[in-house]
């Protein structure tokens, strides 16, 4: 269907590796987009890598960390080395560490930040000349249920998290002129590396989590395909500056 098909676009997946993003990069493979996707660790890249082949698109693994300029700025120049354009950004790289809000020292808060926040403005910005150069773009970037609600253990990832929301917005508004939409993705509780460490140190959650979704279960990283492909494509060219959740009813149960 002409307007999710993907085919002649490059999308560059921060976190691609695995989680969540590794589910957004295969919708947006399967919808015929070329792939680069990034992360620190080579072995998941190369793994990654040799999954997405499978589908029959074009990939690339850049090894990269978002926190550093210098490293973003090599991803992207791999990017237009390897396919001489960029039209889809997904900001899904992000970490968290869990303290009390009183505990949490300098570093940890500034990694937690820079990760989840100040990695994906770096990202933007580079990005954005080389949109502007294609005459379009779609940025996606990945908030959480902490853009909503609070937790006890969570005060610098609710905070990095909370701030993405609002620099969608800022960044949706200043590129719209520029054919840019920018839209963030709420994901619920995703069974993923991140959550399996949480599930292990948070006492009862697993179970909090099933009994107030809807839906009766945890989330997959395949349940992102669908609005990655969405958000990276024509369907969705006239929203921007938004949040969707992806939570199996998670926020909007009372
Ligand atoms: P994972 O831990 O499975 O994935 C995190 C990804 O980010 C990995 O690919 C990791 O690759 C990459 N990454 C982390 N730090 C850096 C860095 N400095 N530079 C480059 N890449 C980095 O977690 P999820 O898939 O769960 O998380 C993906 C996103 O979704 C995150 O932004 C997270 O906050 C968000 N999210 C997750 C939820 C969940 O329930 N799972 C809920 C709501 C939001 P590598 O280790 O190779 O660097």
């Amino acid at each position: 269907m002409r307007l999710f098909n993907l085919a002649g676009n490059v999308a560059v997946v921060t976190g691609g590796n695995g989680g969540i993003g590794l589910g957004m990069a295969r919708g947006l493979g399967e919808a015929g987009a070329s792939l680069v996707i990034t992360g620190r660790n080579k072995d998941k890249n190369k793994t990654a890598l040799e999954e997405l082949q499978k589908l029959g698109t074009e990939v690339c693994a850049v090894t990269a960390d978002i926190t550093d300029l210098e490293s973003c700025r090599r991803m992207m120049a791999e990017t237009m080395e390897r396919f001489g354009r960029l039209d889809i950004l997904v900001n899904n790289a992000g970490t968290n560490i869990r303290r009390q809000p009183q505990e949490y020292t300098l570093e940890e808060w500034h990694t937690v930040i820079n990760t989840n926040l100040t990695g994906a403005m770096l990202c933007c910005q580079l990005a954005y000349p080389l949109m502007l150069k294609v005459g379009h773009g779609k940025i996606i970037n990945i908030g959480s249920m902490m853009s909503i609600f609070g937790a006890p253990f969570a005060a610098a990832y609710a905070a990095s998290k909370g701030g993405i929301v609002q620099y969608t917005k800022a960044l949706a508004t200043a590129w719209a002129k520029d054919n840019i939409q920018v839209n963030a993705v709420l994901p619920g509780w995703i069974d993923t590396e991140l959550t399996r460490r949480a599930k292990a140190e948070i006492e009862g959650l697993h179970e909090r989590v099933l009994a107030r979704t809807p839906a009766g279960r945890w989330g997959i990283p395949e349940d992102h395909a669908g609005i990655a492909v969405f958000l990276a494509s024509e369907a969705s060219d006239f929203i921007t500056g938004s949040t969707i959740t992806v939570d199996g009813g998670y926020s909007i149960q009372a």
